[in-house]
């Protein structure tokens, strides 16, 4: 029985995919080893078929250990590519998103824009901290899925310049048509979100996107206050585990310097301050119980935000790496809850215009497994309504406050290489 495109997504997110060494990625984006390493995998888009939404978006795990077992082969050329499920079958057609050729450009300063920001789904991500303080501690207090500590200064800049940023910010919307740009940054004890301030000011007022900021929490809830202020468009705080035995076994950095309860006090204190669905909290799914996770999605979206799952990938290089990844059925269950959770608690999900991202799966892809009740045509009806109401006022926030700096993207030096990240064998053709 063939899926739909959410439960291949979600399948894929779980088992991973065989890339064939004979099978040329024409123009695809490269496997990107930058923040906390979840975005390692290939970027497809999944059409529907479906009226709900045209594509998904997933970043499917190729080079762990796991994706070699997988039944899911990649298969076809440039005229058309397909993923094999080789249990029935069944052939699954998909699009490569290509990369942008920004990312073989250079900042005035010389930089390499994809060592700046990183295309996930149809968004730039930018890790704008120092490395996350939570590496240097001995023992190391780092989360055990996370590669950060391995990826910035490797993979990407370790510190990111002001201008660099906005440079590559304006290039992505230029050229890549973005409307969104998203933040990130690991552990920086109170500073972290000081260290936003800058570049959140700047994008606002000379490009002129929809911002979020993924910072660890403040204790002072003021601080958020100011950040609103300067225009930014959505909070996202990564709590990753509900129950609190496996926060502290996997998260340990976060229990011993934050705890949970800071977590919670940030999401609901920027909930109460934004309009509805427009903070998230973040969770990994795969680790703790399945109704630990689902508790977690009810507390979310009682609070007015909106869950966001990944599906633990035990990242190479990881100190998880050997760990198994998580199993369907489970992912499933917990998918569609999310979107049960959304729907029941009307959080307008998916109204900012051109918002996929490839690390999750989206509350609104999870529309794709709802039953087909009064309920459910209720909910996308007024999501619907509202995506259209809403459409002038993301416009607005998305006008630069200020005439733009001419330095865009004339300075842009010639391309250089772009052949890193790329597992070994894909590298000449990518080149
Ligand atoms: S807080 Fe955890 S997930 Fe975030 S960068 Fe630090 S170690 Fe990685």
């Amino acid at each position: 029985m063939p899926l739909n495109a959410c439960e291949l997504e979600i399948d894929l997110f779980c088992r991973g995919m065989r890339v064939p060494d004979d099978v040329v990625l024409d123009g695809a984006r490269n496997i990107s080893r930058t923040r906390a390493g979840l975005g390692s995998g290939l970027e497809v888009a999944i059409p529907t078929s479906s009226w709900l939404k045209p594509e998904i978006y997933t970043n499917v795990p190729v080079v762990e250990a796991f994706t070699q077992r997988s039944p899911y082969l990649f298969a076809g050329s440039p005229s058309g590519y397909r993923i094999v499920d080789e249990r029935g079958g069944e052939a699954y057609p998909v699009r490569l998103p290509q990369a942008p050729r920004w990312y073989r450009r250079q900042t005035s300063r010389g930089t390499q824009m994809s060592r700046i920001g990183v295309l996930q789904g149809t968004y730039l991500g930018i890790y704008i901290n120092p490395i996350c303080a939570f590496w240097n501690y001995k023992p190391a207090l780092n989360c055990r899925f996370c590669t950060t500590g391995k990826n910035v200064g490797e993979g990407e800049v370790a510190e990111k310049s002001l201008e660099d940023v906005i440079e590559t910010c304006w290039a992505a919307r230029e050229e890549s048509g973005i409307t969104f740009v998203h933040l990130n940054g690991g552990f920086q004890g109170t500073k972290a979100l000081k260290t936003a301030e800058p570049f959140i000011r700047a994008i606002k007022e000379e490009v002129g996107l929809l911002v979020g900021v993924q910072l660890t929490p403040h204790p002072d809830l003021s601080v958020y206050d100011r950040l609103i202020d300067l225009g930014v468009d959505h909070f996202s705080f990564c709590l990753e585990l509900f129950d609190p035995e496996w926060f502290e076994r996997i998260c340990p950095g976060k229990a011993r310097m934050i705890g949970q309860d800071r977590f919670l006090n940030a999401m609901d204190y920027c909930a109460s301050r934004l309009p509805r669905g427009a903070v998230s909290g973040e969770m990994i799914a795969g680790l703790e119980p399945v109704e630990s996770t689902i508790a977690a999605i009810e507390r979310i979206t009682s609070a007015g935000a909106f869950p966001t799952v990944c599906v633990f990938r035990p990242t190479v290089g990881s100190d998880m790496e050997d760990w198994p990844s998580p199993s369907y059925g489970d992912m499933r269950q917990i998918m569609a809850a999310v979107y049960d959770a959304c729907r029941r608690h009307r959080i307008p999900i998916g109204l900012a215009p051109n918002i996929e991202v490839s690390l999750v799966v989206n509350p609104d892809d999870a529309a794709l497994l709802a039953p087909r009740t009064a309920g459910f045509y209720t909910y996308e009806a007024w999501r619907r309504t509202l995506r259209v109401l809403a459409k002038p006022l993301f416009w607005k926030r998305m006008q630069p406050r200020r005439a733009a700096r001419a330095h865009r993207t004339e300075h842009a030096a010639e391309p250089v290489a772009l052949a890193e990240g790329l597992p070994r064998t894909h590298r000449k053709r990518q080149a």
